[in-house]
């Protein structure tokens, strides 16, 4: 109803400003003519009213200016979306703005990887919120500077960054830049970046901002990367992410979780993340396992796994999913209020959903990975995989704003003992060494059967922890996970990590772990 009322009041609007611009149009044409006869003023008097004439042509054309600004911002409704390379239409805008940044003495710098994925795009629209946003870098660097535009792959996302050396905003400025008819620029209609995010959600996407005055400006598009890939021919097909909450399938967009359910309040519950290769669950029956050690551990009883499984198993098929992940999660369920000791009577809220998987770490598994250390703050059951995981999450966001793939846990006494979601594995004196299971890191999956593969390679071998202090003797690290699989890491921080590529022993195991994932795929 709502959306209803606000297509119809939007469509008047444009039919008005449409309306107005006719007659602005009429007005201009008659400033001019009277601009024109007032040309050559002969009195004092004439030259005042030929001052006002220009004066009100100035004004009509604004009028007109943000008449044009509307109607963009109001028709961005039906996109046309098709499958696009966003490399080739950004360099199509550089090479067009390039010659008014010259003039403005603004050095544009591209950096964009080579195998940027398709994404949809209405290219006429973007183009559009592209231009706007370089006009406004430029904008903010009126003594000239540098603009600089990147693009990087997340799983889910293409990203696309815009830094300028420019003015830059305050955070009140910033917190108001995308409302409409907000602009700190005279003569500006307020429009324009309300229009960029408008074209940018249209598409499914978000746009963000970063900005430090004197310093600079960043813009942080980001566009969804389709799922299971939009080939060059448009032919793309999207495997939907089902989920299932308590036996009953929808959308994963679809799954309401009650306020008062204790996973939510109080992240009272645990999780599991199993891969999907080939269309087969990976290493199941060893998930389930540690889902009911969890389950155990936190006393939440009641969940018959073996119906989850099968019912796992069943949208698997169901969704025809080939490259996938399950994420479970069981909670405590709600209680009457909220209350920290268990409910008396709180039935376990089981949730999990299929997702398509699209690899992330294809680059860094063949060149290897930074990472970088931070001290482990975490509480002293980091065996249980619970939803607590306030912890990681503060880490991994480290590790991003570093441009690491991973955070590396450190304990007080020095040691190193896993990541934020992998387990950790080092060579050292030629023996592959990596923290023994107990309270303080999570039994990880992958590495038990790393732990498995090594030895059947006859890798020497020890539960044993090394230290920060042992890196510059450290041989080979890597990290193993759900999905991470075998990643190697060349760098920890500043330091370089033996010759800086990934070693013989992590080769190797690299091959066992593709050649077991085979195995179990049939
Ligand atoms: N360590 C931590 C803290 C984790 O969160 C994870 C996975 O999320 C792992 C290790 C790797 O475990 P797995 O191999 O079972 O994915």
């Amino acid at each position: 109803m709502l959306q209803q009322q606000y297509v119809e009041l939007a469509e008047l609007a444009g039919g008005f400003i449409h309306e107005i611009k006719n007659h602005l149009s009429t007005l201009g044409l008659n400033l001019q003519l009277l601009a024109e006869d007032f040309g050559e003023p002969q009195s004092q008097r004439e030259r005042r009213s030929f001052d006002r004439i220009q004066r009100l042509q100035g004004e009509c054309g604004r009028l007109v200016d943000i008449s044009n600004d509307f109607l963009r911002f109001a028709r961005v409704k039906d996109l046309e979306r098709q499958p696009a390379h966003l490399d080739a239409l950004i360099e199509e805008m550089v090479d067009f703005f390039g010659p008014t940044a010259r003039q403005a003495n603004v050095e544009i710098k591209v950096y964009l990887p080579g195998d940027l994925p398709p994404v949809l795009l209405d290219q006429d629209l973007f183009k559009q919120a592209l231009l706007n946003l370089l006009l406004n870098a430029q904008q903010a660097m009126a003594g000239g500077g540098e603009l600089t535009i990147q693009a990087v792959r997340e799983p889910d996302w293409l990203v696309l960054c815009l830094i300028d050396t420019g003015k830059g905003m305050t955070e009140e400025v910033q917190s108001k830049i995308f409302r409409p008819f907000f602009s700190t620029r005279p003569g500006g209609s307020g429009l324009g970046l309300p229009t960029v995010r408008k074209i940018v959600e249209a598409h499914g996407g978000t746009i963000g901002v970063e900005s430090e005055v004197s310093r600079g400006t960043k813009f942080t598009i980001r566009l969804p990367i389709p799922s299971a890939g939009v080939n060059g021919s448009g032919k793309g097909t999207s495997v939907e992410t089902i989920a299932n909450l308590n036996g009953k399938q929808m959308p994963l967009a679809e799954v309401m979780v009650p306020a008062l359910d204790r996973g939510f309040l109080f992240g009272d519950a645990v999780y599991e993340v199993i891969r999907i290769s080939k269309g087969k669950p990976f290493l199941m029956a060893e998930h389930m396992h540690r889902l009911a050690r969890s389950l155990d551990a936190i006393r939440i009883a009641g969940v018959d796994l073996r119906r989850m499984e099968q019912r796992i198993r069943e949208t698997i098929t169901a969704g025809q999913y080939q490259e996938a992940t399950v994420y479970i999660q069981v909670t405590r369920g709600a209680g009457l209020k909220r209350t920290h000791a268990f409910p008396a009577q709180a039935t376990p809220l089981e949730l999990f959903w299929v997702q398509e998987f699209v690899d992330p770490y294809v680059e860094a598994r063949q060149h290897g990975a930074s990472v970088t250390v931070v001290p482990d703050i975490r509480w002293d059951r980091c065996d249980i995989k619970s939803t607590n995981l306030l912890a990681n999450v503060l880490a991994a966001q480290t590790a991003k704003d570093k441009q690491c793939v991973e955070a590396i846990f450190i304990e007080k006494d020095g040691t190193l003992s896993e990541g934020s979601h992998t387990s950790l594995f080092g060579v050292l004196d030629g023996q592959l060494l990596t923290a023994p299971n107990s309270n303080a890191i999570l039994p990880g999956i992958t590495r038990g059967l790393v732990l498995k593969l090594a030895e059947r390679a006859k890798i020497p071998l020890r539960e044993h922890v090394f230290k920060h202090a042992d890196l510059p003797k450290i041989s080979e690290l890597f990290l193993t996970g759900t999905t991470s699989e075998v990643l190697p890491v060349v760098r920890v921080d500043d330091q370089q990590i033996g010759d800086g590529k990934p070693g013989p022993v992590t080769r190797r195991l690299q091959e066992a772990y593709q050649q077991a994932v085979n195995e179990a795929a049939g």
